[in-house]
């Protein structure tokens, strides 16, 4: 990947793989005002004393935790179920959760059930486009179901978003909202959770919307312990280099039982220049 650096004039954050491959036409002043944060997950959520989480040592494997009375990882069989699904069918797996090992849980950091806590480990570049500004490509093939980054921003309620959105649009400038919401294990009520990247998140706050699904596929994922879902991207189908990220802004799944999840852009009636068939002109919004 040496010749894609060299291309590349700026790393635009240090701790992950991003390149920013600088035009003279771009708004750098977005960029100088931005803080790069590398995850959404707050450091006061291990609270949640009575989560259940798995007990197996370093890293979780299947056979780990199980008797003969007691299955195997429960974490590990769940989140590998929904990895090898997006493995094999990408977009048409319809994952829209992923449970992961988390704080209630005792193995580190390394374990395979925790797939979207390694922060970005493709080299990626943000590049400038004149109609839709700041892009983000690929700078190295990216297969059908790998982890691409989280999208990382500060949670706020959804009143806060209403009044960000407010300013946000006074001022004119691009902003980067997105709505979760995940349907509880009772069924019968909603968890609404708002995650603006607009000031703070990482490199997927420049990935664009597509109309026609994109390359990425958002999904909501649940770390055992942590009390607010995080939302994550993985490769919808293998990704060539050079090639341009995205995602469709507004995500939901009913297909599967009565269960609504979904993922959506707070976006006011902003133009959409994606390029796709389908293409309404402006961008979806929650
Ligand atoms: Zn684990
Ligand atoms: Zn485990
Ligand atoms: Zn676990
Ligand atoms: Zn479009």
């Amino acid at each position: 990947m040496a010749e894609t650096y060299e291309r590349s004039s700026l790393k635009f954050d240090e701790p992950e793989p991003v390149m920013l491959d600088y035009s003279p036409e771009a708004d750098m002043d977005a960029l100088a005002q931005f803080q790069y944060i590398t995850t959404s997950a707050s450091r006061v959520e291990h609270a949640l004393g009575d989560c259940e989480g798995c007990s197996c040592q370093h890293h979780c494997t299947p056979a780990q935790g199980a008797t003969e009375l007691r299955a195997a990882c429960c974490c590990f069989t769940e989140c590998i179920k929904g990895l090898h699904a997006l493995k094999d069918h990408g977009r048409a797996a319809g994952l829209v959760r992923l449970l992961e090992c988390g704080p209630a849980c005792s193995c580190n950091a390394s374990c395979p059930a925790r797939p979207t806590q390694t922060g970005v480990t493709h080299q990626l570049a943000l590049f400038w486009d004149g109609l839709k500004g700041w892009c983000v490509k690929a700078l190295q093939p990216i297969s059908q179901g790998s982890f691409v980054a989280e999208y990382a921003g500060e949670y706020v309620t959804g009143v806060e978003a209403e009044r960000r959105l407010t300013i946000y649009d006074t001022e004119e400038r691009g902003h980067a909202l997105l709505v979760v919401r995940v349907q509880l294990p009772s069924g019968s009520s909603c968890l609404k959770v708002c995650i603006d990247a607009t000031r703070r998140g990482n490199v997927a706050r420049f990935i664009n919307h597509s109309c026609d699904g994109g390359n990425l596929e958002p999904v909501i994922v649940t770390s055992r312990g942590s009390l607010l879902p995080r939302v994550a991207l993985f490769a919808a189908r293998d990704i060539t280099q050079g090639e341009e990220l995205s995602f469709c802004y507004a995500v939901s799944n009913t297909a599967t039982s009565s269960a609504t999840s979904e993922v959506a852009a707070a976006a006011s009636r902003r133009h959409c220049f994606c390029g796709a068939a389908n293409c309404p002109g402006f961008l979806p919004s929650a």
